[in-house]
């Protein structure tokens, strides 16, 4: 199927999609209605309908999906085929964490290389990762093909390593800093601001109280 662009709220729940479906293949579950989707994954089952009529008639009334359909459909769609090495700069405490995070379990990503200016952890090995010292960033990079990286960073060194990145190929990067960082219109930045997202979490509870998800 040629890459039709879909929206991009759609685009975000994808992996949740896939990663449900994931489970019910592993359980040996063969189909699905969008009604139990829509149970177990929190989105309401017209959108679902909607975001899969985006990528053609898949299912059938009253019969549902075809699990391994779908599966093969999304894994086409999000590159799960192919494995996806990440790098990731800045292994500190939330690095570490990202390090022993388990992305392989239900996508294809591994982190393949970890770069970091603390020479008592440069040139190590940590969580089965190799950390090579920044000044080995970019050529590493390079060689290994890695195209997107996680920036874990104290915020003041944020954008230096960023213009590196970019130097070095890097087309998309996961900002955990709380700095918007200045990258070229080619190069794609998804901002992970954990304090930002638990302020705005406090503050819709405060003022709004508890409330159901919507997608
Ligand atoms: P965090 O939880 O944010 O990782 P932390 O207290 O473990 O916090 P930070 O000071 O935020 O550590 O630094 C994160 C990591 O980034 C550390 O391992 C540090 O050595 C590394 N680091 C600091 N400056 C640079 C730099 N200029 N280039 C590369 N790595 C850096």
């Amino acid at each position: 199927m040629a890459e039709t662009m879909i929206p991009k709220a759609t685009a975000k729940r994808l992996p949740l999609y896939y990663r449900y479906l994931t489970f019910l293949a592993n359980a040996g579950t063969t189909k699905v209605s969008s009604t139990e989707l829509a149970e177990a994954v929190k989105v309401d089952s017209a959108t679902i309908r909607r975001d899969f009529s985006y990528f053609g008639a898949l299912g059938k009334r009253g019969y549902g999906y075809d699990v391994m359909d779908l599966i093969k459909f999304f894994k086409k769609i999000l590159n799960q085929d192919k494995l996806t090495s990440v790098g990731l700069v800045g292994v500190g405490n939330l690095g570490h964490a990202l390090l022993n995070y388990n992305f392989r379990q239900t996508n294809n990503i591994r982190i393949s290389a970890g770069f970091d200016v603390n020479p008592e952890i440069a040139n190590t090995i940590q969580s089965g990762v190799p950390i090579y010292p920044m000044a080995d960033m970019v050529t590493q990079l390079r060689e290994q093909q890695i195209e997107i990286v996680i920036l874990t960073v104290p915020t003041d060194a944020a954008q230096a390593i960023t213009n590196d990145l970019v130097k070095a190929g890097i087309k998309g990067i996961m900002n955990f800093t709380p700095l918007r960082i200045s990258v070229p219109s080619y190069v794609r930045v998804q901002n992970v601001d954990l304090a930002t997202e638990l302020q705005t979490l406090i503050y819709f509870l405060q003022h709004y109280g508890p409330t159901l998800n919507d997608a």
